[in-house]
């Protein structure tokens, strides 16, 4: 049997990660989605080969006494990790034993509408789910999901989860072209997502070749449907080598643009031109900003 677990891998949004994989061995996902870096396979909704949380524990003892600086542990698979069927015995022993770092988990989110789901989630210190689309036509086009998984009872349960989770939930949204690129799919995902009210809300493309024949947007537009999202802070995951376009901003517009949405040190370094950022430097030792570490991303708003 393959690895269970990988890494430490450094990850530009959640800092050095050491990998649990629950599905080592095959994909088993209740998705297909298009943009998938592992192959196209038939979407479950069970998973076939299950390793016991006896070895995911022994694993993760003898990797944890190896690399001792790490930033998060990270709960993935080949496809879905909530498909694990001990998903809640495993989350409660891994609790025992992590020490100081955070655990988290990457899901693709159908599992939410499970309240048991919740209930493990609920005990998990970092839940990134994703939300590629607010509608069901353009939901079932990327994500392709199992028979009957419904996009308005995972947005349901993700604001039920979301009311009473007390750790840090992100949504990530991932966008390919002529598929959730529209400017209406991000108007309705804003509604949404201001219901759900994430911590962070981090909004990527296609990076790696994808399991269809699909394309990434560019990095303008990625930027440009980031805006739609209004009031809640948004990652945005440019490319390296993406110099962005520079704006001059005075202090009103600096303080307007904060106020209407946070912006992260990457908006910042990517669309402020030097003297802007001069200004903003400023307004930060005024104390009229603030910044504030979202799950590991340094984030700037208006002070209260
Ligand atoms: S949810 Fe993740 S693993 Fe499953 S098909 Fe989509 S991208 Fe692949």
């Amino acid at each position: 049997m393959s690895e269970v677990i990988f890494g430490p891998v450094n990850s530009r949004r959640f800092g050095k990660s050491l990998g649990i994989d629950l599905s080592p061995a095959l994909k088993q996902c209740n998705f297909d989605c298009v943009y998938c870096e592992l192959k196209g396979a038939k979407p479950v909704n069970k998973m076939q080969e299950i390793v016991s949380v006896q070895k995911v524990i022994d694993s993760l003892k003898s990797a944890l006494i190896k690399h001792n600086d790490i930033d998060v542990i990270t709960l993935t698979a080949n496809g879905e990790p909530t498909l694990y069927p001990y998903l809640d015995e495993l989350v409660r022993e891994i609790n025992k034993i992590k020490q100081n770092y955070k655990l988290l988990i990457l899901s693709n989110g159908a599992s939410i509408v499970d309240v048991n789901i919740q209930k493990t989630l609920a005990n998990i210190d970092i839940v990134k789910l994703s939300l590629d689309c607010a509608s069901a036509k353009c939901f079932k086009k990327i994500d392709r999901p199992y028979n009957d998984i419904n996009i308005d009872n995972i947005i349901d349960s993700m604001k039920k989860f979301s009311k009473y989770y007390k750790g840090s939930l992100i949504i990530e949204v991932l966008v390919v072209e002529g598929i959730n690129d529209k400017d209406e799919e991000f108007e309705k995902l804003n509604l949404v997502l201001n219901d759900i009210k994430p911590i962070r809300v981090d909004i990527s493309t296609i990076d790696r070749p994808p399991a269809y024949k699909v394309k990434q947007v560019s990095m303008e537009r990625l930027e440009e449907l980031s805006y739609k999202i209004k009031s809640l802070c948004v990652s945005v995951a440019y490319r390296k080598d993406y110099k962005g376009i520079k704006n001059s901003f005075n202090k009103d517009e600096i303080l307007n643009l904060i106020s209407k949405r946070p912006q992260s040190i990457d908006d910042i370094n990517m669309s402020f031109d030097d003297e802007t950022k001069v200004r903003f430097k400023k307004i930060l030792e005024e104390k009229k900003i603030v910044e504030n570490k979202i799950a590991g991303i340094r984030f700037y708003t208006t002070a209260e």
